[in-house]
């Protein structure tokens, strides 16, 4: 028998589904402990209900103390609310309380976290200065040394996190896991009436190590809010189905990131595929974004990338967002795209400045549309937008501001005056003078 338009329309309505509002999407909140990290007179809270940080990591040669300051100036002023610096000798070391004093000097208030691999106990004993100058220290339980030596030298620098109140991340990595006590845990699935496949053995490993040396850690006197704890790997369904289980496990603060990424599409991709899923769960108090640079390409991107991960998952703004659509064969003149770069470039390039001059202003929402289909409307969802002439129409662009349309432009040189329409908005609105 053939249906009607009518009897779909009255299935759709007496569907009990439809008699209640469509829930909303959101992600949701896990409990951690709040640590602090700080510096000089400032600090910066991670875990507990701090905003997720973002967090990044210089790929200079530490010590090359301007050349690093230089490059923790560019990702902090891109948004890294943490940098992270490799100090693995002796020169780098030294290079820490200068690098500090760079920064201190050019009004760059970022901590510095230091990565320490193999030789860290050493570092931190023989340079008080930098021990004191880092915020916080990145320790490996993976290679810290084996057996009972091992053991020390995890004390050794625990002991001094704790002497100079500094936070530590507890990171293990699955490409540098401690080998002992992955042996263990494979003794002990051997012993087991029906072993567990290797890759379950190693999700257990990862979680062990992180939460047996976060209990050692605490141990020897270290406070448990200043600890953070990571477990990286570098699969998307590997790093959601271990992260699941650290956040069940315990309530330290979860540094989150997918190592080993990869470059370009392929890394941005993946990490934003892990770390939404795990942040949607309300996994997650500070994240990074472990990107290898394309040659060429600022070590600032993945900066970028793990910001616009939080602002699309809609748990922080950082920079005004530009609503622009994809084009297709209605708007063939790249007009559009180029005005919807312009008004893009512009917002973030003036960042740095807004933040402190226009509070709130990271919130604003500018559409830059390509012809009448869905222009005016999405123009009118947005605080600012402009709906240009597709292909065939009315060469005018109408400009709506607050919902309603206010003007439309003309001419060649619509690109500048709807530039000029957006900085006198962010002013009247944003301004505070
Ligand atoms: S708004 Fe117009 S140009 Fe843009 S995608 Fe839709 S139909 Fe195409």
């Amino acid at each position: 028998m053939a249906s009607s338009h009518a009897d779909a329309a009255s299935m759709v309505a007496l569907h009990p589904m439809n008699d209640r509002p469509i829930p909303l999407a959101g992600a949701l909140t896990r409990q951690t402990r709040q640590g602090v990290v700080v510096w000089g007179g400032h600090r910066v809270t991670v875990g507990g209900d701090a905003p997720v940080r973002v967090q990044s990591m210089t790929n200079t040669d530490t010590a090359d103390a301007v050349g690093t300051a230089i490059q923790v100036k560019e990702l902090a002023l891109a948004g890294s609310e943490l940098v992270r610096i490799t100090v693995n000798n002796d020169e780098s070391a030294k290079a820490v309380p200068y690098i500090r004093e760079q920064l201190d000097r050019m009004g760059v208030q970022v901590p510095l976290i230091g990565d320490f691999h193999y030789n860290g106990h050493r570092l931190l004993s023989d340079y008080p200065a930098c021990a004191e100058a880092l915020s916080k220290y990145r320790i490996n339980p993976g290679n810290v040394g084996r057996g009972d030596k091992g053991d020390r030298q995890f004390a050794q620098m625990v002991e001094i996190a704790a002497r100079y109140d500094k936070a530590i991340r507890i990171g293990v990595n699955w490409g540098s896991l401690d080998q002992d006590l992955l042996a263990r845990l494979m003794d002990q699935n051997a012993q087991r009436a029906e072993p567990w496949d290797a890759r379950h053995v190693m999700y257990e490993a990862l979680i062990t190590s992180a939460l047996e040396s976060a209990k050692r850690a605490e141990e020897i006197g270290l406070n448990g809010n200043n600890i953070v704890l990571s477990c990286k790997v570098s699969g998307v369904q590997d790093l959601i189905a271990v992260y699941r289980e650290l956040a069940q496990r315990c309530d330290y603060a979860l540094h989150l990131g997918l190592t080993e990424a990869g470059m370009g599409t392929k890394g941005a991709v993946a990490s934003t595929a892990a770390l939404s899923v795990l942040l949607q769960q309300g996994i997650g108090d500070t994240i990074r974004v472990s990107l290898t640079p394309q040659p060429g390409e600022a070590r600032t991107q993945e900066v970028l990338i793990a910001s616009e991960i939080l602002q699309a998952l809609g748990l922080r703004s950082f920079v005004p967002s530009v609503v622009a659509c994809p084009g297709c064969g209605r708007t063939t003149s790249t007009t559009f795209q180029e005005l919807a770069k312009q008004i893009d470039d512009y917002l973030r390039g003036s960042m740095p400045v807004w933040r402190a001059r226009y509070p709130g202003v990271e919130n604003l929402k500018v559409a830059v549309m390509g012809c009448i289909v869905n222009g005016p409307g999405e123009s009118k969802h947005a605080d600012l937008g402009i709906s240009l002439p597709g292909t065939g129409e009315a060469p005018a662009a109408p400009v709506f501001i607050d919902g309603q349309k206010a003007l439309t432009l003309r001419g060649p040189a619509i690109a500048s005056e709807f530039q000029q329409i957006v900085e006198n908005y962010i002013e009247k609105r944003f301004g505070t003078a």
